[in-house]
């Protein structure tokens, strides 16, 4: 997707502070930081909302939260705690359509319901 943001770091035209990355997603730090530790995970794979993914997203779905977990252990903050969001499309506040996971950490977290 040329016009996508997420993808542009996925392909590097787009250079992100950068926390992890493999053969299936990328991960990096937000620009805009809700928390001390703030980190979006993206796959490479260009997926607009979780609303669109397949079954056969259903693995690289996992990944995402599978990669949250090692990134908040070398974060420093799995001990006391961490929260993965996904925000899908308008009214959750979804406003880049690359689907990502946000891996917020390092202080007490208010509630994100309602
Ligand atoms: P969402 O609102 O769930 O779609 O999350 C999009 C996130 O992308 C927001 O938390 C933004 O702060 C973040 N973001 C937007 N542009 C950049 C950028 N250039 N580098 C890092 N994070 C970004
Ligand atoms: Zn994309």
């Amino acid at each position: 997707m040329s016009d996508c943001l997420f993808c542009k770091m996925v392909s590097g035209e787009i250079k992100p502070d950068m926390v992890h990355a493999d053969t299936d997603l990328i991960a990096f730090r937000d620009i805009h930081p809700q928390a001390p530790t703030h980190v979006l995970i993206v796959p490479r794979k260009h997926i607009a909302s979780l609303d669109t993914a397949r079954p056969e997203d259903a693995e690289l779905l996992g990944k995402l939260l599978l990669a949250a977990q090692k990134i908040a252990h070398q974060e420093g903050i799995a001990a006391s705690g961490y929260r993965t969001v996904n925000n899908c499309n308008a009214d959750a506040g979804q406003t880049v359509f690359h689907i990502h996971v946000h891996l917020l950490g390092g202080k007490k977290l208010i509630t994100p319901f309602g």
